[in-house]
């Protein structure tokens, strides 16, 4: 593809020498896309989704990142380019929800006009008031913490926002609530969205590419209707009716 935004060519990565975590994956992710990474516990999504960015590394393969190979980007450019969301928000507690949501702007030097402005802007898109901007994440519910989290993540306008099993620790009504905001959000916004899950309804519902892996490995790489109507092996095909 030559639209791609991030392309994985031949990854292979291990914690420790004897068990590989990723072998020899490759992906290529368009701009605009909305990839969802699905498969059993410990079989490398968060691996996949975190060398992406440059928060792990890797044993051998390349990563491209927008034309330009991960090792020759500047880390801190990287992390304005790419927001990231993890599971429970990944809130700083001592920090209030405006500093949290201005974390990533502070760090890179942008001045204290443009963040209140920008901070203010993601407060209406997300639905936050003053008192709640004031206020420390301990003192939010779980799913306005995590919508603190998106908003961290947007912040610095990325063009990729990875996210990792961010609804996973939900209830199911505000679960729903925050799946059909993100794909608002993905609609009327020009962001590549990279998402891991468990929940293989939020994977087909939300991606328009779903990433299936098990054991270190991609196994189908396709749009949801091409892998329901034609999955590679009975593993996957069972593996998507359970
Ligand atoms: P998933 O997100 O699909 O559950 P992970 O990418 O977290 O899987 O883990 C893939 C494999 O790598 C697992 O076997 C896990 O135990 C191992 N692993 C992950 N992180 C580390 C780490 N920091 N040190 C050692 N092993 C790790
Ligand atoms: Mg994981």
């Amino acid at each position: 593809m030559n639209n791609s935004v991030i392309e994985i060519v031949n990854v292979t990565k291990s914690y420790e020498p004897e068990s590989k975590a990723l072998i020899n994956v490759s992906l290529d992710i368009s701009q605009g896309a909305f990839v969802t990474i699905i498969g059993p516990s410990g079989c490398g999504k968060t691996t996949l989704l975190r060398l992406m960015n440059g928060m792990t590394g890797i044993d051998s393969g390349k990563i491209i990142v927008m034309d330009k190979d991960l090792e020759n980007w500047d880390k801190i450019q990287l992390r304005r380019k790419i927001g990231y969301v993890i599971q429970q928000g990944g809130l700083f507690p001592h920090l209030t929800v405006r500093q949290n949501i201005a974390f990533v702007l502070r760090i890179s030097s942008v001045e204290k006009q443009a963040i209140e402005k920008r901070v203010s802007e993601l407060a209406k898109m997300m639905g936050f008031d003053e008192r709640q901007l004031n206020a420390f994440p301990s003192e939010l519910s779980g799913g306005q913490q995590q919508r603190v989290g998106v908003a961290r993540a947007l912040a610095s306008r990325p063009e990729i926002v990875l996210m990792d099993e961010p609804f996973g620790a939900l209830d199911n009504i505000t679960r729903r609530n925050l799946q059909h905001e993100i794909k608002e959000m993905h609609r009327k916004m020009k962001i590549t969205f990279i998402m891991v899950t468990h929940d293989l309804h939020e994977a087909f519902t939300l991606g328009t590419h779903v990433a299936i892996m098990n054991k270190g490995e991609i196994v189908q790489f396709d749009t949801p209707e091409n892998i329901q109507h034609e999955p590679v092996n009975k593993w996957v095909k069972e593996f998507i009716h359970i």
